[in-house]
């Protein structure tokens, strides 16, 4: 068997793996994709990919270094149960933890936390203005995650236009950077990226060749630090208008943009590519 050379960096949500509200089903219903679901949360099931990109996904992981990467913290990350043989390697907390086999390294961790504390202002800073500017009309949620980083879930039917774009004005200076994702406003310390932590995994696995898939702005750089990569037709991304040469920008869109990703993933890093 040839040797494993090429790491697969996927976001997950919205990139992989899709809540029934950004499925994104256009078509006749009769003529809908089966889906499979992947993630149960309160006893609801949550997250769901198409059974085809099911289907892939052993093959991904059989042929590639498939790495999840997620912003997502550890215990939600936890709760998804993707097909295929469990990955080696998983980034959390938008790069904040490495998990090798499913547990945390911590000499990783210590390494990130140390740098933030150097090159950000402090979480605490950071919530605190969040808190002071969010108006309880459109705030539904507010949370910080791994004592890494904040997020607002919000309604954003309510929320007022230009809100985000102040926000990161003010945290820009401060070492901190914003995504807006559905309902969800993420302040992030800016040296806290999924990219950095590929990087190691690539160190640590040898691979020579990566590839990245992702839908917002948190995943930038991460498709900036990939040799190739993939963005959906919907996000963050394509809705501003980002772009690199390297990065493909597929039509597809919803849950269908998932099952694509994963057949580009394979087509440039399986065997078979
Ligand atoms: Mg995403």
């Amino acid at each position: 068997m040839r040797p494993r050379t090429t790491l697969v960096a996927s976001d997950l949500d919205r990139t992989l793996i899709y809540s029934a509200g950004a499925l994104r089903l256009t078509g006749p219903d009769a003529e809908a994709p089966r889906l499979l679901c992947v993630e149960v949360y309160q006893g609801k099931p949550l997250s769901y990919l198409t059974e085809s990109a099911a289907a892939l996904l052993p093959r991904l992981g059989a042929e590639t270094v498939f790495v999840p990467s997620t912003t997502r913290t550890r215990e939600q990350y936890r709760r998804i149960r993707l097909p295929g043989p469990p990955p080696e390697y998983a980034i959390c907390a938008n790069g904040g933890h490495i998990l090798v086999h499913g547990e945390p390294d911590e000499h990783w961790h210590r390494a990130v936390a140390a740098r933030l504390a150097e090159e950000s202002a402090p979480l605490a800073e950071v919530r605190a203005r969040l808190l002071a500017t969010a108006d309880p009309a459109w705030l539904l949620k507010e949370r910080t995650a791994e004592d890494l980083f904040a997020y607002l879930v919000v309604e954003r039917a309510l929320l007022p236009e230009g809100w985000v774009k102040e926000l990161a004005e003010w945290a820009g200076p401060r070492g901190w950077a914003v995504s807006l994702q559905g309902r969800k406003i993420y302040a992030v310390p800016q040296p806290l990226t999924k990219s950095a932590a590929m990087r190691e995994i690539a160190r640590r696995t040898g691979a020579e060749r990566t590839l990245a898939a992702g839908d917002s702005l948190l995943d930038a750089d991460l498709l900036l630090a990939a040799d190739h990569g993939w963005r959906p037709g919907h996000g963050e991304l394509a809705d501003s208008g980002w772009s690199a040469p390297h990065v493909e920008a597929l039509k597809e869109s919803g849950v269908a943009a998932g099952e694509e990703i994963l057949r580009r993933f394979l087509r440039a890093g399986g065997r078979a590519g």
